[in-house]
């Protein structure tokens, strides 16, 4: 299993860490071909504004959006979040048209720019420790969209099949189990696409 993370900008290194801790090959990727041969990708944190600039500056978001058709998981964190999701506030185009969800960035108000909580999220832990950093959250789901934790009627992780979300930052503490939970799907997802 290789999976890749996207090294644009933002939390690359964090996340490269929890993935091996979680049992995982894990490559920074910057480049198109880098991204052909993954099993799946992790879109970090940082600033979606630039990430996506980025993106499309590389040629990225076709070899991207091609991943997820051949049903290779992709892990969006906070700004990664804002990068899969197909509805963003305020911005007229999807920087990668994916995950059935309506999101608000910078949605947590000014006098809480960054914050940390417990959270309970689904299949994944009854007490997370999420960082919060100038964070999205998600307004609305689409049908297929499950949700996996709410804070203050706020939607702050779900998953749409294949697609993984968070608006906070686990790569940022020494727990695993959110990475884990997606090294699973990984897992499972190349257990699939073989037997396709
Ligand atoms: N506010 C950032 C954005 O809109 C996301 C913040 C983060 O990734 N920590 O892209």
């Amino acid at each position: 299993m290789k999976i890749g993370v996207l090294a644009l900008q933002g939390a690359v290194r964090e996340h490269i860490r929890l993935l091996e801790l979680a049992g995982a090959k894990v490559v920074a990727v910057k480049r198109a071909d880098e991204l052909a041969d993954l099993d799946g990708l992790v879109i970090p944190g940082g600033e979606s504004t630039t990430i996506g600039k980025l993106m499309r500056q590389y040629g990225l978001r076709e070899p991207i959006m091609r991943l997820h058709e051949q049903g290779k998981p992709i892990f969006g964190t906070c700004a990664g979040l804002i990068m899969i999701a197909k509805r963003v506030e305020n911005l007229d185009e999807p920087h990668l048209d994916l995950m059935d969800i309506d999101v608000k960035r910078n949605a947590f108000g000014r006098q809480r720019e960054s914050f940390e909580a417990d959270l309970a999220i689904k299949g994944v832990a009854d007490v997370f420790p999420a960082v919060f950093i100038r964070a999205p959250y998600i307004e609305k789901v689409g049908e297929g969209v499950e949700v996996l934790s709410v804070i203050e009627d706020k939607i702050v992780a779900a998953r749409q099949d294949r697609l993984l979300c968070a608006a906070f930052h686990p790569e940022l503490t020494d727990d695993v189990r959110f990475h884990a939970y997606f090294v699973e799907m990984v897992r499972e997802s190349m257990i699939t696409n073989v037997a396709k």
